[in-house]
This record gives C-alpha cells, sequence and structure tokens, in this order.
C-alpha cells in the first residue's frame, strides 16, 4: 500500500455494492494511497426508488451508510456519508410522473428532510442539494431553487456543510448569498465538479490536472473529487477511484505541497470541521 505522508480525500464519489464495484473501488483507492472518502448516495431512480414521499427515500441513504461504515473498515483514515436529494430527479417527477413543479419541489423537501435526520443523528455528515446543469423551465428553475434554500435552512438548523450539483459556472455568488441569508457562511457550500476557480462557494475540484493546477496555483480553498458513479453501464463517465490519490502524487511532484495541505487537511477542516489527520492510524 501506497502510502503519500499526507490524508488524501476524495470529495465527491458513489459506491453502489449491488451493481457496481463498491469496496473493490475503496480498496484500489487505498492502494494507491487514498485514506478519506465522502461518499454520496446515487440519484434515488439509479437504485429503482421511485419516491411518493419522503420517507421513500430511506433505502436510498441506508444503501450508502451500509456502504461508507463497509468502506470505514477497510480505509486507514475513514469515510462519511453526504446525502441528499439529486437536483435532476424535478424533470423525472414533472416530465415523466405527470407532477407540477411545486409538487415536486416538497418532494424534494421531504427527501431533504429525512436526509436531515440522519445528520442530526450524527450519521451523515452534510446534505447534497442543487439545480438541473440544463435547461429546464423558469417553474421548474424557480422550484428548483426554493429545494436548494431549503437545503440550506436545513444546514442552518444542522450547522453543516451542504454540497451542490449545478450548472456548470465560475459564479455561484448569487446561491452563496440565499446560503449567508440563512446564515450558513459560503464557505460551507460546497460546488461539486468544479472548475479550478470560483467565486461564492468552495469549489470540490474535478481532478483533472488542468483545472488542479489553476486552483493550487490561485492557493483559495478547494477540495478534490472523481464524482466517480459506479455504475458498469457507464465506465469512462467519469474520473476512476484511483484518480485523487494519482493526483496527489503528482501535485507533491511538481511542489504544490500547500495546495494537497489545503485539499486534504486545511479545507476539509473548515467546511465540514472535519480532522483527517487525527482521523488517520498512526
Ligand atoms: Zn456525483
Amino acid at each position: 500500500m501506497e502510502d503519500l505522508g499526507t490524508p488524501v480525500l476524495d470529495n465527491h464519489l458513489h459506491l453502489d455494492p449491488e451493481h457496481g464495484r463498491g469496496l473493490d473501488a475503496v480498496r484500489d483507492f487505498r492502494r494507491l494511497g487514498g485514506t478519506h472518502l465522502l461518499v454520496v448516495n446515487k440519484p434515488s431512480w439509479h437504485l429503482g426508488v421511485e419516491p411518493e414521499a419522503g420517507d421513500d427515500f430511506r433505502p436510498v441513504f441506508e444503501t450508502t451508510t451500509e456502504v461508507v461504515a463497509a468502506a470505514s473498515d477497510l480505509l486507514p483514515g475513514r469515510a462519511w456519508p453526504v446525502l441528499g436529494v439529486h437536483p435532476g430527479l424535478i424533470s423525472r417527477l414533472v416530465d415523466e410522473r405527470g407532477f407540477d413543479p411545486d409538487e415536486a419541489a416538497d418532494l424534494m423537501c421531504a427527501g431533504l428532510d429525512r436526509a436531515a435526520e440522519y445528520v442530526r443523528d450524527g450519521d451523515a455528515l452534510a446534505l447534497k442539494s442543487g439545480r438541473p446543469h440544463y435547461d429546464v423551465s423558469e417553474a421548474v428553475w424557480a422550484a428548483s431553487n426554493d429545494v436548494m434554500r431549503h437545503a440550506f435552512s436545513l444546514a442552518n438548523e444542522l450547522d453543516c456543510a451542504v454540497q451542490l450539483h449545478t450548472e456548470a459556472t465560475e459564479d455561484l455568488t448569487e446561491v452563496a448569498e440565499w446560503a449567508e441569508e440563512r446564515d450558513v457562511p459560503a464557505h460551507r457550500v460546497v460546488k461539486h465538479y468544479a472548475g479550478g476557480r470560483l467565486a461564492g462557494p468552495t469549489p470540490s475540484v474535478m481532478s483533472e490536472k488542468e483545472r488542479l493546477e489553476i486552483a493550487a496555483a490561485a492557493g483559495d480553498p478547494f477540495l478534490m473529487e472523481t464524482d466517480f458513479v459506479d455504475d458498469p453501464d457507464r465506465p469512462g463517465a467519469v474520473l476512476g477511484p484511483k484518480t485523487v490519490p494519482r493526483r496527489v502524487r503528482w501535485l507533491l511532484e511538481e511542489g504544490y505541497d500547500d495546495a494537497v495541505a489545503n485539499a486534504h487537511v486545511e479545507t476539509p477542516a473548515r467546511v465540514y470541521g472535519i480532522d483527517t489527520e487525527a482521523t488517520l492510524e498512526a
């Protein structure tokens, strides 16, 4: 097993023990020097769940908390669940199941309320929300923003961070303001699948060299992720589970030691309140 001499956190990936590689992906991550994971629940429909009420999201969350417990046993550090409702669900509800946008938003908020219970009980670290990354009607856009603002209200109650799935952009200052209006500091909002620079929330940078070089050179707080989807039908859709440790090795070789400490120790502490050094086995 590789030891890179630093905690190595993948801030956003999925594990599907039933259909995908599951714990074998964790073993690959660990072998290359990975130590910590934030595991985000898969979109509900990928697990065959078509919710009618908030409680129907529970099996989706249970799948994630169970695989996270097993992953923690394999890692020299640990894994944490990040739970929520994928913003793409609104299109499935409106376009395929006949919901109007407000009804769809209500159901998605109810799902977030269930996710919040896990955070409240200490069984999840943070919430996941956002809005579609593709063009939608004005009504669907407005309803999606309402769902995201509900997630910020929950984050305020729970004193936790929120990961967002959004359109590709380098400016989410308006969204960060919605969080701050609810007393959630902008840095506790994380844009997943980010480029190397972002105004507003904390970027969780996709671990491609070009994006990482921009983030490392800027020196602002950032995280690193793969968005590994663990879906056998989409093998090349995203980066694999070995990518973050490989890119950490490369950053260290390039002399970006400060960026590695930033993305794997300082920013995780600042955003989530986690200590990736203390949770590492001696
Ligand atoms: Zn994802």
